[in-house]
């Protein structure tokens, strides 16, 4: 059900300023930045190996990720994990009586749907599970 860690999303105040630390010390590359208006954030995607850190710096002092940096500073807001079909994994986390953010899938950056499991049923973890053709 399960294949693999998709991507780790990491809340940073500035993509333009944290993207350097990935490129210039790290020797990593931004393939691509996006803005995903549903979730007020601007996302940067780092690829790695058979996964990628996306950075997310919010567009909106009121946005999720604003409100978590306010919270908790900066640093890794959540993990994602590739499925291969959603809306079954959803239907098998209810059954189980595991607490969801997103009761449905939405779309996320790069086009993937996603829905968040409830960082209180994860024993700590936002937990992002995902599903993307490719
Ligand atoms: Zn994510």
């Amino acid at each position: 059900m399960v294949s693999k860690i998709d991507h780790i999303g990491v809340a940073v105040k500035s993509i333009d300023e944290a993207s350097k630390f990935y490129e210039d010390i790290l020797g990593m590359k931004v393939t691509e930045i996006e803005e995903v208006p549903d979730q007020k954030v601007k996302v940067a995607f780092i690829p790695t190996g058979d996964s990628e850190l996306e950075l997310l710096q919010s567009t909106d002092p009121q946005g999720p990720i604003a409100k978590y940096i306010e919270a908790k500073g900066q640093g890794i807001q959540h993990i994602a994990l590739r499925v291969d079909d959603i809306e079954q994994t959803l239907a098998d986390l209810k059954d189980k009586g595991i607490r969801l953010i997103d009761e449905k899938p939405r779309i996320g950056a790069g086009g993937a749907k996603i829905a968040f499991i409830h960082p209180k049923a994860t024993f700590g973890t936002l937990v992002e599970i995902c599903q993307r053709e490719d």
